[in-house]
């Protein structure tokens, strides 16, 4: 049986292999790098585990807990109960729980304007989110009635510089207003329900898993996807070797959206959609001290707007003196092409105004994200429509990816698994009809 190629070998690669597989097809990923995880990807670096972005799941994500029981990951290590975040100039205690329940003692902090606020939109996207569980139909029922509205419009400021600026930088890190929708998805996705976990020994054990057995042809860079007439006729790789025109006629792209815009020629409605989805650029550092950095409780900060650093976290409770800081925001993206000394001296000098560092630095990792998040766009159920009819228009093209049912790895896994359902569908309806 001919392959499906695969373009990328992230989750969503990965995902639709395994999804193939499980179906008896086989399927070759090509992915650019030497690795793979993507931007979920833990990288073992002066013998610790560095996860340079998504590491943490939620108990109540149904794809990737089944996985986890596949493959016998059952080890796994809470995420901090509450964070702090930086408010009027102070660091503000938030548990996590309460906050996203709608915990009116933020009114302290917020005011009661927006507490109240914030507790109506959550009570409206959690009663929406048992109906439909973590799909983007429930993205698609929320905008019926959220989609005329803005963030700026609907929340007062202290809201949209406090817990909703929080949301958005959980989610990669963004200003608000950019992520709107993206605020939606997220707690589309499940957020707030289930237990948060990380995997024990780091995510990476996850993607060894779902890799195992794969065919994948590491440093293989897709230029492009060949059309003939309106079928996918094969690809043109780059590898160590040169160029290669290489014949297929199954593709599926798992990569992000603005890498596969530059691969395909979709009908013009298909880009102007694909052009309104946006990936925002940011850099995680991962620094480890001689001494805990993190102390009196504290075991996440997210920082004020304006600030070139987001979030910095502990990688894990037992941690305080393994940070992760997220680079991230307006301010961090006028700088990110900075070096990574440079990047990591302001770092530390803005988690220093909050919590002094007092030790010394023994090793550090930074990771760059030219596409860190995918920021859902506005309108977005018009936008997944426009890319989907436009895709479903060239024969032998799907598409899987964070762009699509959520910007999680669940999100990711069920994108893969439907494409791989939308694949054999085409084929069986082709089939019969011939
Ligand atoms: C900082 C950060 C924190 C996050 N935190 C969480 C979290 O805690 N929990 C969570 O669930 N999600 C989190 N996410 C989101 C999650 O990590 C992503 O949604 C997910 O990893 C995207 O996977 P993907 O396979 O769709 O894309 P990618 O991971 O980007 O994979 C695409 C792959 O394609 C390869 N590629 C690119 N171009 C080509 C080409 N031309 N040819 C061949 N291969 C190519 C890339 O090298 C890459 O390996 C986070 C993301 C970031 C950035």
């Amino acid at each position: 049986m001919e392959p499906v190629h695969i373009i990328g070998a992230g989750i969503s690669g990965l995902g639709a292999a395994h999804y193939l597989a499980a179906r008896g097809i086989p399927a070759i990923i090509h992915e650019a790098g030497q690795g793979h995880g993507g931007r979920a990807a833990a990288i073992r670096h002066d013998g610790h585990m560095f996860e340079i972005g998504g590491k943490n799941f939620s108990t109540a994500w149904p794809r990737f807990t089944a996985l986890l029981r596949d493959f016998g990951l059952t080890e796994f290590e809470p995420q901090h109960p509450g964070f702090h975040i930086v408010m009027a100039d102070r660091l503000v205690a938030l548990e996590k729980s309460k906050t996203l329940t709608g915990d009116l003692r933020l009114a302290s902090a917020i005011g009661l304007r927006g507490a109240l606020q914030l507790r109506s939109f959550l009570a409206e996207a959690r009663s929406k989110a048992e109906a439909l569980n973590y799909t983007a139909g429930l993205i698609e029922e929320i905008e019926r009635d959220w989609d005329h509205m803005t963030i700026d419009r609907h929340f007062t400021k202290s809201l949209v510089e406090g817990p909703m600026r929080l949301f958005s930088i959980i989610m990669g890190g963004a200003e608000p207003s950019e992520l709107y929708p993206s605020l939606l998805m997220l707690f589309a996705s499940g957020f707030g329900k289930g237990q948060h976990r990380a995997i024990k020994g780091g995510v990476g054990q996850f993607h060894d898993a779902l890799a195992a057995g794969k065919t994948i042809r590491h440093g293989s860079a897709v230029r492009r996807i060949h059309l003939s007439g309106n079928a996918v006729a094969g690809l043109e790789i780059a590898d160590a070797d040169g160029v290669h025109q290489v014949p297929a006629s199954r593709v599926i792209s798992a990569v992000p959206l603005h890498v596969l815009r530059q691969m395909v020629d979709l009908p013009a409605y298909a880009r102007v959609a694909a052009a309104s989805v946006r990936y925002f650029p940011l850099a995680m550092v991962n620094a480890v001290y001689d001494a805990p950095v993190f102390r009196d409780g504290v075991h996440s900060i997210m920082f004020e707007p304006g600030s070139i650093l987001g979030h910095c976290s502990a990688n894990r409770l037992h941690q305080p003196h393994h940070a992760r800081f997220t680079l991230s925001g307006k301010a961090a993206r006028d700088v990110l092409d900075r070096p990574d000394d440079w990047l990591v001296g302001a770092a530390e000098r803005a988690f220093s105004a909050r919590m002094p560092i007092a030790a010394n630095r023994t090793s550090l990792h930074v990771a760059r994200h030219t596409g860190g998040i995918c920021g859902y766009a506005p309108y977005f159920t018009r936008v997944k429509r426009d890319l989907l009819r436009g895709v479903a228009g060239i024969g032998g093209l799907e598409i899987a990816g964070d762009y699509l049912e959520g910007h999680t790895m669940e999100g990711c896994l069920t994108s893969a698994a439907l494409a791989v359902e939308r694949m054999l569908h085409t084929e069986t309806a082709a089939r019969l009809a011939a």
